[in-house]
């Protein structure tokens, strides 16, 4: 007999990226070329000034124990001056601020520090799927707010029921969004202080990518809306800005009574993010207005560019992204998004995800990842040219 699983565990969809990446090695394991536009994970190297500091941190003993709960002084503060600078926010890196072993572990975290059995959690729809995920493993029930073109991606507030905003104890959001590309103004997290503060609940702001702006101005921080700091968090990663994903370094800011819910639940998990890379995280905040950040950027602008003019060209309704490294193509008509992507990736060798992958309102979209250098982009689209709707 095979152990018994828990039913939390059923109640979760697999990982949908797991699905694609055992989709994308069945395709190479019988030979083919594939160009991947999938998973959103940095193509080139984390910037050489970062790479000093971890192998001067490295060598230093006083790295090499156990960090302390909540993150280094070291890394804390400069997070907090870079808050300042970036976003003019005074914050206490003791109380406000938190180092996390990357930002997905924080906001799966978040739910077991915040949501009872039980609970409405408002999970935007579609969205990174561990919004979700994190929810159900804590026993709380997502409620959805459906995402849409014609709103700008944005959710409508108003739409949400009275009495389910009222028993709600979180709301989770995500801008520059993935999978959309969309931004978030200030106007529209003002509103969303107001609706938090109405009706009790907190919100939970992930701004994974406010760094990595394309066409749109740098985005604002939730934070900087009055008060906002009495209901909400926000989470920032130095994963796509820095090209750090493998890292595993992250940070929550904000309300200190959410914070040290976090951190509560934190110690009696993990034991925090190695001091040395949190030396690197250091230098990567305090070297934040140098030009690698920038040439990333010009770099996903171009990518961006050649991408949409691409698919623009073959059928697909696409707008550049004002912000993150994704493309988000409205398929051609009528196919649904999962016939696009297995096309592509059975018909050119091409990885994308199929947008209802991220909530059902994803449907009719799929999402491109621009993680691939403008020859590999060149060449997808050579191949997509080939295929008819
Ligand atoms: C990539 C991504 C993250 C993960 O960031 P880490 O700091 O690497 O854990 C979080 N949120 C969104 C929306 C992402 O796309």
């Amino acid at each position: 007999m095979p152990p018994r699983i828990a039913q939390r565990l059923r109640a979760l969809p697999s990982y949908l990226f797991r699905e694609i990446e055992r989709r994308r090695q069945a395709a190479e394991a019988a030979g083919r070329d594939v160009i991947d536009f999938g998973v959103g994970d940095p193509d080139r190297p984390t910037p050489a000034f970062i790479l000093d500091a971890m192998s001067r941190a490295l060598r230093d003993p006083a790295c090499q124990g156990y960090p302390p709960d909540t993150g280094t002084p070291g890394f804390r503060s400069a997070a907090a001056a870079f808050f300042h600078r970036r976003y003019g926010l005074e914050l206490d890196p003791q109380r406000e601020l938190i180092a996390l072993i990357g930002t997905k572990e924080g906001l799966a975290h978040l739910p077991l520090a915040l949501v009872d059995p039980g609970q409405t959690v408002l999970v935007p729809d579609p969205a990174y799927p561990v919004y979700r995920a994190a929810t159900v493993l804590a026993g709380g029930t997502p409620w959805p707010m459906p995402l849409r073109e014609n709103n700008q991606w944005l959710p409508v507030l108003d739409a949400i029921p009275p009495d389910v905003a009222r028993s709600a104890a979180l709301m989770f959001l995500n801008y520059p969004n993935n999978p959309t590309g969309a931004v978030a103004s200030l106007e529209f997290y003002e509103r969303v202080v107001h609706f938090a503060r109405r009706f009790g609940l907190v919100v939970a702001q992930d701004a994974a990518y406010n760094e990595l702006y394309l066409t749109a101005d740098p985005p604002p921080s939730l934070l900087q809306v009055p008060g906002a700091r009495d209901v909400a968090v926000e989470f920032h990663s130095l994963s796509k800005t820095f090209n750090m994903s493998g890292w595993r370094i992250g940070l929550a800011v904000g309300n200190a009574a959410v914070i040290e819910a976090l951190a509560r639940v934190k110690s009696n998990i993990d034991s925090g993010v190695f001091k040395a890379i949190q030396e690197a995280g250091r230098a990567a905040y305090e070297g934040y207005g140098r030009p690698e950040i920038e040439q990333a950027r010009s770099l996903y602008r171009e990518r961006s560019e050649v991408l949409c003019a691409g698919l623009r060209a073959c059928g697909f309704r696409v707008s550049p992204a004002q912000a993150t490294f994704y493309v988000w193509a409205a398929v051609p008509d009528g196919y649904d998004d999962v016939q696009v992507a297995c096309r592509l990736l059975d018909e050119a060798g091409i990885v994308c995800i199929p947008g209802s992958g991220f909530g059902s309102a994803g449907a009719g979209y799929v999402r491109f990842a621009l993680t691939v250098d403008v020859d590999r982009i060149r060449t997808a689209i050579t191949r997509l040219s080939r295929l008819s709707w």
